[in-house]
């Protein structure tokens, strides 16, 4: 993978495995914990929601092993609840998403496995919503609903699959371009709005974050244009990482 295909992949399973190996855990777990949170309305059981939240704290180094492998057990069973209970479809399969966040050693091969889940239960979730449209508007043949309902499912998957790339560029950066920080930069202003934003989950606040490293002389364009993009910032930002880690 070129930098340039890196910077326009709508692929995740394909960034992920050039980035395989070099990939740190704990933000690979919050890659996860985003791609989880996507579709936290699939997770009906609250076991499988609290191991997201939970793999969310480990990768901040908040709890510790026990906890985690508790939570992936739960997480477990819930999904394999969801399957006995004939669940089949989304919930189903977003209940084992999250048995997979929490696993107790998170693989890049494990987190291919769970971009797919995640986009599978989002396309299942799609052709539900479109059910009946699909199969009781007359004049159809059974070959046109069924060609209809896999575009749908197509178009939804191959959407969630563009979300988990851009969460992948959040999050990783660009990895041909490393950046770091310039200590002047990090004025005790910034640093306190990196941890707000962190904290407060509020992400709407990045363009904040532009302004206030520049003011300090910062004018590296990677960073400032990061956080100037709106929409699709999570936990495990490469800038607020940069900025809060390092304070
Ligand atoms: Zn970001």
């Amino acid at each position: 993978m070129t930098e340039t295909e890196w910077l326009i992949s709508q692929d995740p399973g394909l960034m992920l495995e050039h980035h395989r190996g070099e990939a740190s855990r704990p933000k690979l777990r919050l890659f996860a914990v985003a791609c989880c949170r996507r579709i936290w309305h699939l997770l009906e059981d609250e076991r499988s929601r609290n191991a997201i939240e939970v793999v969310e704290r480990f990768a901040d180094g908040l709890c510790g092993d026990d906890e985690l492998r508790s939570a992936a057990e739960q997480a477990g069973e819930a999904a394999e609840a969801a399957h006995w209970e004939n669940r089949a479809g989304p919930i189903q399969t977003a209940a084992e998403a999250a048995a997979m966040a929490s696993s107790e050693v998170l693989s890049s091969d494990l987190t291919m496995r769970l971009v797919e889940t995640v986009a599978e239960a989002v396309g299942d979730q799609a052709t539900d919503e479109d059910w009946e449209a699909t199969w009781t508007t007359p004049g159809k043949t059974n070959e046109e609903r069924w060609a209809a309902e896999q575009a749908i499912y197509k178009n939804a998957e191959a959407r969630e699959k563009g979300r988990q790339a851009d969460l992948l560029r959040c999050i990783f950066g660009n990895p041909f371009r490393p950046t770091t920080i310039d200590p002047a930069w990090l004025s005790p202003t910034v640093v306190a709005l990196a941890q707000t934003i962190y904290d407060d989950r509020d992400f709407d606040r990045m363009p904040e974050l532009a302004d206030a490293p520049k003011k300090a002389g910062c004018h590296d364009a990677d960073i400032l244009d990061h956080c100037r993009q709106s929409g699709l910032h999570v936990r495990g930002c490469w800038v607020v990482d940069l900025i809060h880690r390092r304070s």
